[in-house]
């Protein structure tokens, strides 16, 4: 079974359909409580070629018992199935597709489980510090500047969206650039500064880490890791970041799938840390008029199939500030668990994406508005202390 296409949303109205055929194996995917039906065993069904040869099936039939699996087969007036059934991790990494007169595998298998709603029903909620907590109707507000670039400025900017409303600070001290020649961050001493600045204002961190060399240093002083857009899927990253405490906000790469995206999530979970907080951040797409795409969609569809929060970023997602504002509502009325906007008190003089940044009164004003929506959708924004 190919892990990057056999996934079909529609396979579960379609795939209780076929499994109407097989009475036995009805009777597993039925029960879905681990009490009748042992947890590690699941059902893939394939579909025989239309042309297919009675020695092929024969050879189908030698290949699974080989594996492991067992079958029933299902001869319909129009087409023929196999049901197989076998242990999850073998069943997802079996090339069924690839025996001759197979010609499709349905699987009602997402490649993502820990991931997954069915793993976890309930929203995970998580602990980000500062008393700040995120998920399960908590919404985390983060906002600052693009880049670190100096104390005073970042506590001017932090002073600013703190007054507002945020409850996380960001701040990028390693910048993923397009070009080399521009402004790289300023490393460990953006990274202090972030600190002491989160300390004043209690108020908990987030920046971004680019390679898994830096994960050690970054994890000293964040209480969030970000990973961007083009890191989506450095998964020796995703790995790192796995085995580390902090939550991870994980970015959607910018041509990546909504399954592309919990796959990456599956990552760092599969690795043992288990904050992982989605971020939609816009996609490609043919159209120059805006940044990147922005598919709001992504938010109530991850949050069919996922338990794990996901925020929006609007300001990486239309590079427009005049589009910000209504992004950032309608993130909100999407069921969004948070909003991530960058804000510079000077954009001009800003050395990372200054034009999209929204000024500080312009936040403010923002904020005002996703308060109130966030008590119409019945969500609360948890509050940070008084500045230390
Ligand atoms: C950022 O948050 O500044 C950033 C670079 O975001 P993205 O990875 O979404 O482009
Ligand atoms: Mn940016």
């Amino acid at each position: 079974m190919d892990e990057t296409d056999s996934y079909n949303p529609t396979f579960k109205k379609s795939g209780r359909r076929l499994v109407g055929f097989f009475p036995v194996l009805r009777r597993l995917i039925d029960c879905r409580r681990p009490a009748n039906c042992p947890p590690e065993e699941v059902l893939v069904i394939i579909v025989l070629k239309p042309n297919y040869t009675e020695e092929q099936l024969n050879h189908i039939f030698r290949q699974l018992e080989e594996m492991g699996f067992r079958h029933e087969l299902s001869r319909g007036v129009k087409r023929t199935l196999i049901g197989v059934i076998g242990e999850e991790d073998q069943l997802r990494n079996a090339p069924l597709r690839a025996i001759a007169g197979v010609e499709d595998v349905m699987s009602i298998l997402k490649p993502f489980k820990l991931a997954s709603r069915e793993f976890q029903e309930e929203d995970s909620v998580f602990d980000l510090g500062f008393g700040i907590k995120v998920g399960g109707g908590s919404l985390m507000m983060i906002a600052g500047p693009c880049a670190i670039e100096g104390e005073e400025i970042l506590l001017e900017i932090a002073t600013a969206v703190k007054a507002a409303g945020a409850n996380v600070l960001r701040g990028g001290a390693f910048k993923p650039r397009t070009s080399p020649y521009s402004f790289q961050g300023l490393g460990e001493e953006g990274l202090k500064m972030l600190r002491a600045v989160g300390n004043e204002l209690n108020m908990p961190v987030v920046t971004e880490v680019m390679d898994p060399r830096q994960v050690e240093l970054v994890d000293r002083y964040t209480d969030l890791f970000q990973i961007g857009a083009r890191n989506m899927q450095n998964f020796n990253l995703l790995a790192e970041l796995g085995q580390t405490r902090h939550p991870v906000l994980l970015k959607r790469g910018m041509s990546a799938s909504v399954q592309d995206l919990l796959m990456s999530a599956e990552y760092i979970l599969a690795n043992g840390n288990k904050e992982v907080i989605l971020c939609e951040r816009g996609v490609r797409s043919f159209d120059s008029s805006t940044r990147n795409l922005l598919d709001m969609a992504c938010v109530p569809n991850v949050q069919g199939l996922s338990h794990l929060p996901i925020i929006v970023d609007p300001s990486h997602a239309t590079g427009r500030p005049d589009l910000i504002p209504s992004m950032a509502l309608a993130a909100v009325a999407a069921g969004a668990d948070g909003v991530h906007i960058e804000v510079h008190s000077c954009p001009e003089k800003s050395m990372s994406d200054g034009p999209q940044a929204l000024l500080p009164n312009q936040y403010a004003e923002l904020f005002k508005q996703m308060r109130e929506l966030a008590k119409i959708m019945g969500k609360t924004i948890p509050e940070t202390k008084p500045a230390a």
